[in-house]
């Protein structure tokens, strides 16, 4: 029998909520089915932490984490602390130390959710969005002070190998998943330094699988082509920048905040890997009872899915759907249940 060990951190606001639900996901798969076993360990280093101890996880913090096989969060966020603190201290470090290269977005449209587009048939995709370097660096400058003229410089730090890791991991799951295609984000005819090294180095990796086809769009059409054709795209591989937007964009497509899932994976599994909802903390509807608790489940599945249970993924997402389906939602869904009642809904469901 497998034993995952996993750190919980819930977080701020509807985190905490959502987490709570989660776990008691984890405690009835664990009941129901003896061939998992998962232990999980709980820190409240959140917002309510940092107030207290001027500092968002203890000095060990990144240390005790490394002993687990993954990381559970919920959301972090309170208006009393900056964001980038929260970001900067807590969120960068964990994917930092931890090699989490790989942000992992599953862009599938469920059953009984409307997408905004009309006519949208059978969207289900996966983005892959490097994690690490590219456009979110720190390195720049400004000349704020020293002229008149006010002028800034961001620079975008791109490797041949962080190009390559993020590239081989959208082909080696193409191949694990039997797909056919991966599409590249690039703007190489105007980004003509870190693009085309982007280009160049995805077309290398691409050349070692002969059975999969390479697609490149430069990224403006690329986002046209989300709303026209979102049911053509099958695997996504994209920079930081580029990532984050498309991944925001593909999840509007397909029922937005509540339900969306996400993963921060180190590929090598030499650390562990994050798995969160894409929501934060939500602090206008905390202690409503109306966080929907769809994405932390589904980020679950996602973390279940990386230790080789898709079958209780699968489990997870049908429970989830035949609830949608049944109208048992919360407010951002359309429906009237409170968070306890749709988890409800989906626990009966599932066992
Ligand atoms: P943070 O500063 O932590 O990012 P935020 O105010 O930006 O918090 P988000 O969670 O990013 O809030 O989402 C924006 C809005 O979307 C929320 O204010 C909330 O109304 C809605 N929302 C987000 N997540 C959920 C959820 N799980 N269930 C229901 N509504 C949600
Ligand atoms: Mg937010």
């Amino acid at each position: 029998m497998r034993t995952i060990h996993l750190a919980a951190l819930p977080g701020d606001g509807i985190g905490k909520e959502v987490m709570v639900e989660a776990l008691e996901l984890l405690s009835l798969i664990e009941k129901y089915d003896h061939t998992i076993n998962v232990e999980i360990e709980a820190f409240n280093w959140n917002s309510e932490f940092y107030l207290k101890h001027n500092k968002m996880m203890p000095d060990n913090g990144l240390e005790t984490l490394s002993a687990y096989d993954a990381i559970l969060f919920g959301a972090i966020g309170d208006k009393r602390v900056p964001d980038y603190i929260s970001i900067w201290e807590f969120i960068m470090p964990i994917r930092k130390q931890f090699k989490q290269y790989i942000n992992f977005r599953p862009i599938k449209q469920l059953k009984g959710i409307n997408s905004p587009l009309c006519n949208s048939r059978d969207i289900d995709f996966t983005i892959i969005r490097e994690n690490a370097e590219g456009e979110y660096s720190n390195i720049g400058g400004s000349l704020f002070d020293k002229t008149n003229d006010e002028l800034a410089v961001q620079n975008s730090v791109m490797t041949r190998k962080g190009i390559k890791d993020v590239t081989t991991f959208a082909f080696e799951y193409a191949t694990d998943k039997g797909l056919s295609k991966v599409t590249s984000a690039t703007k190489s005819n105007a980004i003509i330094h870190s693009m085309r090294l982007w280009d160049k180095i995805v077309q290398e990796v691409a050349d070692e699988y002969k059975d999969i086809k390479l697609n490149s769009f430069y990224i403006d059409a690329l986002a046209a082509l989300f709303v026209q054709k979102p049911d053509t795209f099958e695997v996504i591989v994209a920079s930081n920048l580029f990532g984050d937007i498309l991944s925001d964009l593909g999840s509007a497509l397909v029922g937005g905040l509540g339900i969306s899932p996400s993963a921060n994976i180190n590929p090598t599994g030499e650390y562990p890997s994050m798995f969160e909802p894409v929501h934060g903390s939500a602090p206008d509807i905390v202690g409503k009872g109306m966080a929907n608790p769809i994405a932390q489940f589904w980020s679950t599945a996602l973390m279940l899915e990386h230790f080789g249970r898709a079958d209780i993924s699968k489990q997870i997402l049908h429970a989830i759907e035949s609830s949608i389906v049944a109208g048992k939602t919360t407010p951002d869904l359309g429906g009237t249940l409170t968070t306890k009642e749709v988890s409800n809904e989906v626990f009966t469901r599932m066992f």
